[in-house]
């Protein structure tokens, strides 16, 4: 039976038809890695002078050389910097070219999104108005690069997803962040509760897309303390295990939803992990509509399962 709902952040509308569900395990899977892919990846340790020299580097060693643990260099392709105003970077995880956020040890995820805060941090600081990050993990979520990687887009406007978002914060006169964790916690899509809280919204955009958030957390990202950084660094690292447990290495993308600089809005931050099982096509692009084929509790229930 398919339903019509509202995310309660984004007002976002979705239609949940789980009739229209595909198994899990028909998902489609990435492909294994070729030795070749690997030789020629501009983000592999020996091959830093294939991307534009490095901005920030943690670990050892000299720019542009190996040492390095996490390693920051602007987009090659970018977005914005050529004709609009704004920065584009990509934070590479590590110089493993097959390790992806789940397989990092604990100290060096809290590492890169320490790193991945503070780029977003650095221009917000510099002047750019809001910055958007997010990772594209495989082909089908956006990665054109296999070795995994985080970016960075700092612009200098509020992007009208983002403005109405805040509009929405503004006219509820709540904080609606807070009001999703406490609904979470009395609903059946909640998915973990141990620090950041994790949940499948009732309206999430697609299958299996989990929401996480930290309550008490400020409005922006960039700001954000280290000790949220390291709750919301180990709460990622255990949901995207738990995917992957119930879904093998599908494409996914990690966004997260921050408030700009100088903004008057209240605002709450959170994250958003969205698998890539099916592909948006005319349905969506024609309606604004998103589809879910699984229903967000089954969902929940079967990753609180594979933990
Ligand atoms: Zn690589």
């Amino acid at each position: 039976m398919s339903e019509l709902r509202d995310d309660s952040l984004t007002g976002v509308r979705v239609i949940v038809a789980p009739g229209r569900s595909t198994r899990p395990d028909t998902f489609r899977a990435q492909a294994p890695l070729s030795p070749a892919a690997v030789a020629s990846c501009p983000f592999c340790a020996g091959n830093e002078h294939e991307t534009p020299p490095e901005v920030a580097r943690t670990g050892s060693g000299q720019p542009d050389t190996p040492g390095w643990r996490v390693r920051v260099v602007p987009n090659k392709y970018p977005i914005v910097g050529e004709g609009l105003a704004g920065t584009h970077e990509v934070i590479v995880l590590s110089p493993a070219h097959n390790r992806s956020f789940a397989d990092l040890d604990p100290d060096a995820a809290r590492e890169v999104l320490l790193v991945v805060r503070d780029r977003a941090a650095t221009h917000l600081m510099a002047g750019c108005t809001h910055a958007q990050v997010f990772v594209n993990h495989g082909r089908a979520a956006g990665a054109s690069i296999e070795h995994p990687h985080a970016q960075v887009l700092a612009l200098d406007f509020v992007p009208p997803f983002v403005e109405l978002v805040l509009d929405r914060f503004a006219k509820a006169r709540r904080d609606l962040t807070a009001d999703a964790i406490d609904e979470a916690r009395q609903d059946a899509g909640l998915v973990r509760d141990d620090g950041a809280t994790i949940w499948c919204p009732p309206a999430s955009i697609g299958a299996y897309s989990v929401r996480m958030a930290l309550e008490g957390a400020g409005a922006r990202f960039d700001l954000a303390p280290d000790t949220d950084i390291a709750t919301i660094a180990t709460a990622l690292q255990w949901l995207l295990g738990a995917l992957r447990r119930v879904l093998g290495d599908v494409p996914y993308n990690v966004v997260v939803n921050s408030a700009p600089r100088d903004e008057p809005r209240p605002f709450h931050w959170w994250v958003d992990v969205v698998p890539r099982l099916t592909v948006t096509a005319g349905f969506e692009f024609g309606t604004g509509l998103h589809v879910c084929t699984v229903e967000p509790d089954a969902a929940a229930a079967a990753l609180l399962d594979a933990s």
